[in-house]
């Protein structure tokens, strides 16, 4: 069997150990970088499947990692780190991160957020389109119809509404900032203010959500993004 490979940068070496043990004890082989040139070297000669990374390193910024590894892989990289500012969050995940934990994780959140990640490096077709509908919850979305269903009953959504949810979809079970959903859907021209997201979110969740206020769908990161439900595992 293929065990995927996992590159765990942290310079606190608890904490390495923890999530090394961790995957270890699930089928993931593991290696550890503790500052960011052994990152950066590691990452292009082990080619792991992903990587965590603590964004407080001693030599680099966490930033500037994401972004050199960015120049040359797409292979998805979860940032861990202590650091609650939302700013940070949207940086890493702007300069091209997957997503992050925040310290403290538990055990099950890091699996679950590394299987989301690989799965969705590895599931994108060569049209860019997702060989197979979205499904959570009742909410069906067909790709190639553009058919948005749910449970059972057509929803309808205007151009630009199912551009975000379709995005979403695509991206599910990951953060993605205001930001990368303005630029998917509106350009990278596209004003700098949210307003017309949130607007166009609103109407949305009136339309897909039971009830708006506690959305089951699309969830709001707040001051970083939306989070669409990952898929149900079939
Ligand atoms: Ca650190």
């Amino acid at each position: 069997m293929h065990k995927f490979t996992v590159l765990v940068v942290e310079d606190e070496k608890n904490i390495c150990d923890f999530i090394s043990k961790v995957l270890t004890s699930h089928d993931y082989r593991v290696s550890c970088a503790s500052t960011g040139k052994e990152a950066l070297s590691l990452a292009s000669s082990l080619c792991p499947d992903i990587i965590l990374l603590d964004l407080g390193l001693p030599d680099l910024d966490g930033i500037e990692v994401i972004q050199k590894i960015r120049s040359w892989s797409g292979n998805p990289i979860i940032v861990i780190s202590a650091r609650t500012l939302e700013d940070d969050k949207v940086q890493a995940l702007d300069a091209g991160a997957d997503d992050y934990l925040t310290k403290p994780f538990g055990t099950s959140e890091l699996l679950a957020r590394i299987r989301t990640s690989l799965r969705h490096s590895n599931k994108i077709s060569g049209n860019g389109l997702p060989q197979h509908p979205y499904r959570a919850k009742g909410l069906e979305i067909d790709f190639f119809k553009r058919n948005i269903t749910v449970n059972g009953q057509a929803i309808h959504l205007t151009p630009i509404e199912y551009k975000i949810v379709a995005f979403l979809a695509q991206n599910s079970g990951k953060v993605m900032t205001y930001s990368a959903v303005m630029n998917n859907v509106w350009g990278p021209y596209a004003e700098s203010d949210n307003k017309i997201l949130r607007v166009n979110m609103a109407n949305i969740r009136r339309k897909l959500e039971n009830n708006p206020a506690q959305p089951i769908y699309i969830f709001t990161e707040v001051g970083v993004g939306y989070r669409m439900v990952d898929e149900d595992i079939l």
